[in-house]
């Protein structure tokens, strides 16, 4: 933890460079002690230490200063630092006003000049007025702090960015907490930056004005730049298949990159109970098997970047990946693992309401926000099922809207039984969205409910969509062949008529996993006709690892 402030100011450099150092060698250990020889300087240092959270447990200020005496000086410095001890330092002259100013201005104590020695003249008064700060003080966040607002996209893009990186950060809505006294100091501190939500601030004292999710990562140390241009395996994604085959091949001596453009755990890591995991029979989140997967994959060395892939090709032996940044990388066996991404659910409103109060996916950070409001959750499969279960915990109520008449041939029975079984879960069938409303956020929905033709207008403040997903497989388009819902053809999927794929050069049929070019692979939800399992894309990482050691050995 940073430690405590002892701040002093006073233009004379003498004294001032006097009491840095008396205070120094007394409190030095335990306090941090700044000086500053003008009181200006000495507020916008303030707003500084404001920004950075840290705490200041003493003002101790000069009171014949040109411009701001000390107890102006202390009053404005009370405005940012309310807790902190307030002290004057005085000639024999000012006593008088000295005194009135601690009735007028609670300062808290006044020192005469000289204080000599100081062990008679300040240290017991001081070991006072900190004994006294020390039993309020609370210590405060020392991390990253976000400053938004709950119905902002960007916020919510930037919050859903920190949970699945597993980031800790402190989150405040200014204007949820628009009254409350320390919030108003950080955005005073801010000043007319505080416009530029969402502010994300660094515990180093940096900060993003409308921070995105990439400048972000860069400042929080995860890695966006390659070590080396050049890697036996690349994978493109981190979910489940991307982990195994990351975990599987360096295990095995690959030098192996992974690129993820989101955060490691792919849809699993959306998840909030998986309960169908091998070894698992309490079921685990989403987070946590993703958490441990990464820590194993970069145990064995794995480089992970944060980065997204927009382009690949072929070049004799080298398999080429193009970075958003413009980078390339290459390598000798690339594996697509970039599963699947939500459908749109197509519906006036919807897009133009999305960040803010219509979600795609579990939006994990949002469950905690629907405290005791109505939350619907849009679709029938076991990702629906999970997240009215999840949301259940906080919500007053919680409805999924599904367009057939049961859950029966979409979900898992577990799962229909749990559903059955919450007290705060109610299932409305033959209904579709057909319209969302609302200025700012989400603020009613219309279902149109296909048994009676009629459509209801109902309040909402949150919704969930879960209508099903398809891979975002166009920038592979003209390097490996696709079937005609974009997922990537692999093994005996590429032979029709007994042929090889066109083009195929090599005197073997492609591997189980391995795309029309040699040296592609393709694993997980993305590939055609694969099971939308975390166990089977688990299970294809892995195996696919044996088919490149293969192909290796004869690149
Ligand atoms: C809410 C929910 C609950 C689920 N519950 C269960 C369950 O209980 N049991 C079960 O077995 N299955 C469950 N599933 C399904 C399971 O999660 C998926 O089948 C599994 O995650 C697929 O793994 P994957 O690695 O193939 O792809 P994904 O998990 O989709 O991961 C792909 C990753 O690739 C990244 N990516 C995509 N394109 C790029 C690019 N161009 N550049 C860089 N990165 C990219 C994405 O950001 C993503 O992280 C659930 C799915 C959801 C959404």
């Amino acid at each position: 933890m940073a430690k405590p402030i002892l701040l002093s100011v006073d233009d004379d450099s003498d004294v001032l460079r006097a009491i840095e150092r008396d205070l120094r060698s007394q409190y030095g250990a335990e306090y941090r002690v700044i000086g500053s020889d003008s009181p200006e300087g000495a507020l916008d240092l303030l707003k500084q230490l404001k920004l950075r959270n840290d705490s200041v447990a003493l003002l101790l200020a000069d009171q014949r200063m040109p411009r701001m005496d000390g107890v102006e000086f202390l009053q404005q410095a009370t405005g940012i630092f309310p807790g902190a001890k307030r002290a004057l330092l005085t000639a024999y002259a000012d006593t008088n006003a000295a005194i009135s100013a601690i009735n007028q201005a609670s300062i808290n104590y006044f020192f005469l000049k000289p204080w000599d020695p100081p062990a008679e003249h300040l240290y017991p008064q001081l070991d006072d007025l900190l004994d006294d700060w020390q039993a309020s003080f609370r210590p405060t966040f020392q991390g990253i702090r976000v400053l938004g607002t709950r119905w902002s996209p960007r916020s919510y893009e930037l919050r859903d960015f920190l949970a699945r990186n597993r980031v800790p950060y402190q989150w405040t809505d200014v204007e949820l907490s628009a009254n409350d006294p320390e919030t108003k100091r950080l955005l005073e501190a801010l000043g007319p930056e505080a416009a530029n939500l969402p502010v994300v601030l660094f515990p180093d004292g940096t900060k993003l004005l409308e921070g995105v999710p990439a400048d972000v990562a860069q400042k929080v140390g995860l890695r966006t730049r390659a070590q080396t241009n050049f890697y036996e395996m690349a994978i493109v994604g981190g979910g489940p298949a991307g982990l195994a085959a990351a975990v599987y091949g360096a295990s095995e001596g690959l030098h192996t990159v992974m690129i993820e453009r989101e955060a490691p755990g792919g849809q699993a890591g959306m998840s909030s109970r998986i309960e169908n995991y091998l070894g698992f029979p309490a079921g685990l989140s989403g987070t946590d098997l993703a958490r441990r997967a990464v820590a194993q994959a970069q145990r064995f060395g794995v480089e992970i970047l944060a980065q997204e892939v927009v382009g690949a090709r072929a070049e004799g032996p080298y398999r080429i990946i193009k970075l958003a940044d413009g980078n390339e990388l290459s390598c000798h066996a690339l594996m697509i693992a970039t599963g699947v991404q939500w459908r749109r659910l197509e519906a006036p409103g919807i897009d133009r309401l999305q960040g803010a109060g219509i979600y795609y996916g579990g939006g994990a950070t949002e469950a905690l926000s629907c405290k005791g409001e109505i939350v619907y959750v849009v679709g029938g499969a076991n990702s629906a099922g999970q997240a009215a279960m999840n949301f259940a915990k906080y919500a007053e109520r919680v409805i999924i809207l599904v367009r057939g008449e049961s859950l029966s041939s979409t979900m898992s029975q577990y799962l229909i039984d749990q559903i059955k079984e919450t007290r705060n879960i109610q299932l409305w069938t033959h209904a579709s969205v057909s319209e969302a409303h609302g200025e700012i956020h989400l603020e009613e929905i219309s279902v149109l409910c296909s048994d009676t033709n009629k459509i209801e207008l109902v309040p909402a403040s949150a919704m969930f969509i879960f209508i099903g997903a398809l891979p975002r497989t166009d920038w592979l388009a003209d390097v490996v062949e696709r079937d005609d819902r974009g997922f990537l053809l692999t093994g005996p999927d590429l032979i029709r008529d007994g042929q090889r794929p066109k083009g195929w050069t090599l005197d073997r049929d492609p591997f189980l996993l391995e795309t029309n070019v040699p040296g592609i692979f393709a694993v997980g939800d993305v590939r055609h006709g694969s099971i939308k399992r975390v166990a089977s894309g688990v299970g294809e990482g892995s195996v696919a690892v044996q088919f490149i050691h293969q192909y290796l050995s004869k690149v």
